[in-house]
């Protein structure tokens, strides 16, 4: 128990990706709003996506990265670089190694920490967790559709008996009908269930740590997606507060700016660019923090945007080794498209031109992040899933809310979409439907309804707001010596 008025000491230790460490930096600031002393654990090379003009209430515990001991290059600590299956693998067996610096940390905190949130993907701090008597709460990067979709593929395995990879089956064990296809499911989840891998091994130790652990700190809103906010704690049967969309804890422009990464433009530069529009005008395109476009693939979109007659902001991630820019953009692409088209070569500043009031369209690789953005800042969307649960978030956004038009994505590939996988027509297409017409308006007023329910979720009162005040409650309240009979009745 803490004495009345005393702060609590929660520490966070996110995974090494931005799309975790970003949304969890969030939380961190929530909680840190709401009275907590809030401890980020990083690693040096990931301590500037904590920029100290955020973290003001926040300490940041830097430890080492155990590169040369995994045999990566000095400074390869983000899963940015972990591409390929022996990079990735050391990068697995890094984290793994990071176990005891951790408990080092957690064990010497003053005051001693009350509990500690972690990464889904860092299953062994449950155990650290268990051995200091603090509780883990697990963070996704993910919603509740996303996980109750994906736990249901994983138990039932729906696309066993398929044998066209193009054939939609419907996945057994979810409210609603989700339909999907073999070849949008991930390589590992359809390879066979004995075959042993790295990520595999990951999963099955991140669920596992799931059902140890105190519970979920889910980024999402109960009124978002209430039937699998619902199955997720009665059917899955695990203990989630939705304290989201966490995004919008950024008030200020600097705020929105200025998270994740130092943008590839100056922010007064492209809010100049973004007030000389009309409202509703410019599609914005971001494939989120990982993901790559083969050059066939950026020269269809680029065809598309250019016919497609409409205003953009087109955030383009290359690879290092890339060819120079004459190689994929289509010659005179930028003088024809001067003035009503901006392309971003690198980091963008996504949350201040989705909260813009010229931005009318997203079109998303529907990270959770990425989609959950969208969704409070009240813009619809054009969807182009790549991988992870990204298919699934997919269908939430065009079946389940309607505030999106799918661009026919049907393959899923490991970060790197290697061939023209979407043709010009069809970018142009969903973009020109998302952008224009009866349908297009019809799923701006949905989503300007879903941005209205997001603020309210989150103000003083809202049914994120009450929830972290209940989870801060219970972690105020928790007592280390009845930990173990704790962990024994919350396990399902
Ligand atoms: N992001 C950004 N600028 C960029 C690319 C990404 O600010 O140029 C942010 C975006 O706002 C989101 C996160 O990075 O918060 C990406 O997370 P998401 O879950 O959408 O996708 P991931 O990167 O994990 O695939």
């Amino acid at each position: 128990m803490v004495a009345e008025g005393e702060a609590i000491h929660v520490v966070f230790f996110p995974l090494m990706a931005h799309g975790h460490m970003i949304p969890l930096f969030d939380v961190a600031r929530l909680f840190a709003a709401r009275g907590v002393k809030a401890t980020l654990i990083t690693t040096p090379a990931n301590a500037p996506v904590f920029t100290k003009s955020l973290a003001n209430k926040i300490d940041l515990e830097v430890i080492p990265f155990p590169s040369e001991q995994v045999g990566l290059p000095a400074g390869v600590e983000n899963f940015e670089y972990a591409t390929g299956t022996d990079t990735l693998e050391k990068f697995l067996g890094a984290l793994r190694l990071l176990e005891s610096p951790v408990e080092g940390v957690l064990g010497r905190l003053e005051p001693r920490p009350r509990c500690i949130v972690s990464d889904l993907f860092l299953p062994w701090t449950a155990d650290v967790a268990g051995r200091l008597g603090i509780p883990r709460l697990t963070f996704h990067g993910s919603g509740y559709f996303g996980m109750a979709v994906s736990d249901a593929m994983r138990k039932h395995r729906p696309f066993a008996g398929v044998e066209d990879e193009d054939e939609e089956f419907v996945v057994p064990g979810v409210p609603g009908e989700v339909r999907l296809t073999r070849r949008k499911t991930s390589p590992q989840l359809k390879a066979a269930e004995e075959k042993q891998s790295g990520i595999r091994e990951l999963l099955k130790a991140a669920f596992e740590a799931e059902r140890k652990s105190y519970g979920v700190i889910m980024n999402s809103f109960n009124e978002l997606e209430p039937d699998y906010a619902h199955h997720y704690r009665n059917v899955m049967g695990i203990r989630a507060w939705s304290i989201g969309p966490v995004s919008l804890c950024n008030r200020s422009i600097g705020e929105k700016a200025t998270r994740g990464k130092k943008a590839a433009i100056d922010e007064h530069e492209c809010l100049r660019w973004l007030d000389s529009k009309p409202p509703n005008s410019v599609v914005y395109i971001c494939f989120g923090s990982i993901t790559n476009m083969s050059t066939p693939q950026l020269r269809q979109i680029a065809l598309a945007l250019e016919s497609s007659r409409q205003n953009f902001i087109w955030v383009v991630r290359r690879p290092a080794e890339a060819e120079e820019e004459e190689e994929w953009l289509p010659k005179g692409f930028e003088d024809r498209t001067r003035g009503r088209g901006l392309v971003i070569l690198g980091w963008a500043p996504q949350v201040m031109i989705l909260d813009h009031a010229a931005t009318g369209t997203f079109l998303t690789h529907c990270g959770w992040n990425s989609t959950l953005e969208g969704i409070s800042t009240g813009v619809n969307m054009v969807t182009w899933p790549v991988f992870a649960e990204q298919f699934i978030n997919e269908r939430l956004i065009t079946d389940v809310l309607r505030v999106g038009v799918s661009v026919g994505a049907s393959q899923y590939f490991d970060r790197v979409v290697e061939v023209a996988s979407v043709g010009r027509e069809a970018v142009e297409e969903a973009v020109r439907r998302a952008m224009v017409g009866a349908e297009a308006e019809e799923m701006r007023g949905r989503a300007a309804e879903l941005k209205e329910m997001a603020w309210k979720a989150v103000e003083e009162g809202g049914s994120s707001f009450e929830e972290l005040s209940h989870l801060l409650q219970e972690l105020r309240s928790f007592d280390a010596a009845r930990a173990d009979e704790y962990y024994l009745t919350s396990q399902c």
